[in-house]
Parts: C-alpha cells; structure tokens; sequence
C-alpha cells in the first residue's frame, strides 16, 4: 500500500475502476487504495459501504443493515475485492468498523461484522448507545416518536402502524460494544474525523486524503432526510444547514491549499465532485421546500395541523413513508417557527388529551422577506465565520 500526500498531484482523479459485476469499485485516492461495496440495506434503499486502508489492515466504514440480503451483499463484495483487485484481502484484515452514524442502513450489521473480523467498534459519542444498547434508546424514542405523531395530528389508532412502518422496534439491531467514542477533530493515519451534526445527532464525516466519506450528509441526487430536533436532539434544519455549510468550506480550503478538488464518497448514490456547488443546489432545494410550506399555510382557509400539511405538501399514498415526510416538514415547521415567521393557534384548547398543534404563517404573500436559508445562513456566519469582536 502507498501513501501519498494530497499535494504530491499523483492523484488527478479517483480512477474509478469498476468490478466485473458493478457491485464494487476501486477508487485511487490520494491516501491509498479504496473500495466502495454496494448492498441491500433497506427494503427500497441501497447503500455504499467502504473500505479504506490503514496502517494495520483496513477500516470499514458503516456496515449495512444487518439482515441477511445486506450481509450476503457485503460477503460477496469481499470476495470480489480479494478475487478482482487484492488477492491478500481477507476480512480479518479489517481491524475498525467506523460508523458515519447509528440509523439502520448504517449499523444494523455491526454486531454482525465486528465480530466476524475481530474489528472494533468506533462511532460518534452521541450515538455510542444507539449501538451497544439500542434496545433501550427503540423504547424511550418510541414513545417520543408516539407523542410527536399525536401533536401532528395523527388519529391514535394510526400512530402505532406508522412507527411499525418506520422500524425503530428493540431486538432490530444486535447490540455491540463500542470500542471507541469519537467526538470529532481525532485523526488516525490518513483520516480525519469531523463532526457534523444534522441528518443525526452524532453523524460523522471521515476525510482520507483527496476524498472524504460524508455519510447521508450530501447526497448526489436527493436531499438528505431531516428530523425535528424535539425528536432528536441535535438534528434539525439549522445544525444541518450549519453542516453542510462546514463541509462546503472544508472543500473550498482543501481546494485552495492542494490545488484540486475534495470529492465526497456518500453512503448512497454517487461520488460528488463538485461540493460546493452540489451544497448550493441543495440549500436551494431546502429553500424551495420552506417556500412550498408557507405557500400552502398561506393558501389554506384554516391553520393546518403537521399531518394536514405534510399531506398537502408531499402526500404519495407509501404509509411506510410517512414517517419520513412528517419529521421532514416537522423539521422545517421547527424551524419557521423558531425564526417567528409560523405560530401555533388556538393554544388555549390544547390538553394532554388533545394535542393537536396547527399552524398558520404569520407573513403575507406581498412581504419581501429574507429567505429562510439566508436567514440561517447568516447565524452561521455569526457564530463561526466572524472575525468581529
Ligand atoms: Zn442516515
Ligand atoms: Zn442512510
């Protein structure tokens, strides 16, 4: 194995070196040799696992879903990374699995390949009890997941069916213990961990060389799901937004010191190359989702419940979906509300019985007003960029 620096320009591109089924591809990063292992990881999702070289064999990075498709998907592309590209592979070799983070397409194979490679288990401080006692962390979440429905406007007897959809259900991970909890800033051969919150409270983007490993943070095609952070704490629009603004400017300082671009190795869909500009679409996208959330509050003769707008907004008749588009606007009612540009109506009338929180905006259609993302943007600027004292 070599290892290069990022600046010795022996790296123009990753040389992406496909295998002969398409289930794996080699990529020459500057820092060494790369794999990434496509696999099953959710029922309607496939995800990117890799593996990255290190001083005493290899570190995995996430580790599918657990369920014996994703397993069988991860074997396999073992077996062609020894048979097709490096003939002294062997998954004892592998001596880390590093997760980006604890959601199930990530860790729901972890206890599984920990074990088999004899590898330990490094992961986010914040997410070190979603892994070694996930049990638990499914029945508290549960029930703030059951309280968070009901607000919305979910009927009770439906809450329990959306959950189950959903799948955030004890016994669904094998718990593992965590070897090592990362906080963000650590580096270990060739990486860096850096911590960016937002699509989960302990997500992790890992840079090796002229690549970085950036999880669901970026996405190359669709945009990353988010979550109300009164459902998990450091989540929320604004840490993301936050997030994606730091990895934009890792990429630009990179950029500038090395003289080439950083290139983001996602856990889903493709390399990105161009991560400044894909950040830009995508805070125009979260733009145009706010916009779209007050454009049907405004148009609605009455305030609307979380449940109301979310079916006005993206309603696709997928129930197993639902959960992911209710915490999607729940996220970015959060945040409208927090900028003061939503209320909450009729507060009077809620009790423990009767929950239900609607909403209407509180600007009209002729109000020139900073956008949203600008908005955030600008506490961003005021809490990291500023050189004022
Ligand atoms: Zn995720
Ligand atoms: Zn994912």
């Amino acid at each position: 194995m070599t290892y290069t620096d990022p600046n010795s320009g022996l790296t123009e591109s990753l040389r992406p070196v496909v295998s002969s089924t398409g289930a794996v591809v080699q990529f020459h990063t500057s820092a060494g040799i790369v794999y990434q292992i496509q696999a099953h990881v959710l029922p309607y999702l496939t995800g990117s696992v890799y593996l990255a070289p290190s001083e005493d064999g290899w570190v995995l990075i996430d580790s599918g879903c657990g369920d014996s498709t994703s397993n069988a998907d991860l074997e396999r592309g073992f077996e062609i990374v020894r048979g097709e590209f490096d003939a002294s592979f062997k998954i004892e070799k592998i001596r880390r699995v590093v997760l980006t983070h604890a959601h199930v397409d990530h860790f729901g194979g972890v206890y599984e390949w920990s074990r088999r490679c004899g590898a330990e288990v490094w992961v986010h401080a914040f997410e070190s009890r979603l892994v070694n006692s996930y049990d638990t962390c499914a029945r508290v979440e549960n029930l703030r997941y059951e309280r968070f429905l009901l607000e919305a406007g979910v009927p009770s007897e439906d809450v329990q069916p959306i959950l189950d959809g959903f799948g955030f259900r004890p016994g669904r991970v094998r718990e593992a213990e965590v070897s090592r909890k990362l906080y963000g800033g650590e580096t270990f051969g060739a990486m860096k961990f850096l911590y960016l919150p937002g699509h989960s409270s302990g997500h992790l983007a890992i840079l090796f060389g002229d690549v970085v490993f950036s999880g669901d943070l970026l996405l190359s095609k669709t945009l990353t799901q988010i979550w109300p952070t009164r459902m998990t704490p450091q989540t929320g629009a604004l840490n993301y937004i936050f997030s994606l603004k730091k990895l934009e400017k890792i990429a630009i300082s990179f950029e500038v010191r090395f003289g080439k671009k950083l290139t983001a190795l996602p856990a889903h869909e493709e390399p990105i190359e161009d991560i400044p500009r894909r950040v830009e679409t995508v805070l125009r996208g979260t733009e145009r989702r706010n916009q779209r959330l007050t454009t049907v509050l405004r148009d609605s003769e009455t305030p609307l419940s979380l449940l109301e707008l979310t079916r006005k907004m993206y309603w696709n008749g997928r129930p197993n979906r639902e959960f992911f588009a209710l915490s999607d606007v729940g996220s970015r009612v959060e945040l409208l509300l927090q900028l003061g540009l939503l209320e909450i109506v009729d507060s009077e009338r809620l009790t423990r019985e009767s929950p239900v929180l609607r909403y209407r905006t509180l600007f009209s259609n002729a109000e020139t007003t900073e956008n949203t993302v600008q908005q955030v943007l600008r506490m961003y600027l005021a809490c990291y960029d500023s050189d004022t004292i």
